[in-house]
């Protein structure tokens, strides 16, 4: 069944790409290790991969080879260079830093859902093409980083979703990617409902989650006070935050 490219209205074979970009590859060259974790079933299937050279047919070769590329190389690259290897710290967050964290991280989010899901996507046509044409990020759209210590494995990725309801006539369905790679970790969580209600996650990450998107707090450094230790599982702890939510009211 021909499908279609994750961002535009191309129709047909896809082209097979990998997830991490051949800079994360070259960045973390060694003994590479990766976790990819979840999926559409929430059965937290965990598997490991030899390398990060997970690819994925969810992009037409023309949005990969131009605008998707220049993300990594304009966007990522150099802004998560110094994060990933850990080599900075103390790094003010600048306005334009977490603007261009928020457009790689709700990129791999998006073609993390598509690649490992085979219902509908998460976001609608429309926001996805609005993405392509100019880096907008819908407006349900949340994004986090903070850093861990332990380098090993180099690469984890945690998909899930969520549902729920406040009450009977106000379900709610969440999706939640968090990525490590090397030393710095990301988190995008989207909310569809029908309103404006805030939700909060188990308690305990506060001091680690940096809010990036879609604002950042006045002075944030990275990786700030507290990181994550990675060789207690405080990884899957941070990544599983949402799995219970509490409804914040109105503002
Ligand atoms: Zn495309």
């Amino acid at each position: 069944m021909p499908r279609e490219c994750a961002f535009c209205t191309h129709v047909g074979p896809l082209s097979n790409e990998h997830i991490f970009a051949k800079w994360v590859r070259d960045l973390l060259s060694g003994p590479a290790d990766a976790f990819y974790i979840g999926g559409a079933s929430n059965r937290n299937e965990r598997f490991a991969t030899g390398a990060i050279d997970w690819k994925a047919k969810v992009v037409c070769s023309p949005c990969n080879n131009t605008w998707m590329s220049e993300i990594e190389e304009v966007h990522a690259k150099p802004v998560l260079t110094p994060l990933v290897t850990g080599s900075e710290i103390d790094v003010p967050i600048a306005q334009a830093m977490a603007r261009s964290i928020a457009i790689y991280a709700f990129k791999t989010a998006v073609v993390q859902d598509h690649a490992g899901r085979r219902l509908e996507p998460f976001f609608s046509a429309r926001l996805r093409h609005a993405f392509k044409a100019t880096h907008s990020i819908p407006g349900n759209v949340r994004i986090w980083i903070c850093g861990i210590k332990q380098k090993l494995p180099n690469v984890q990725v945690l998909t899930a979703y969520y549902t729920g309801q406040i009450s009977p006539t106000y379900p709610w369905t969440m999706y939640v990617s968090t990525f490590e790679i090397g030393h710095f970790v990301m988190q995008i969580v989207a909310v569809k409902q029908f309103g404006q209600i805030g939700f909060r996650p188990l308690a305990g990450y506060e001091n680690i989650g940096i809010p990036v998107w879609p604002g950042i707090p006045a002075d944030a450094t990275w990786p700030g006070r507290y990181v994550l230790d990675g060789n207690s599982g405080q990884f899957l702890g941070f990544a599983k935050r949402w799995e219970r939510v509490q409804p914040l009211p109105p503002e």
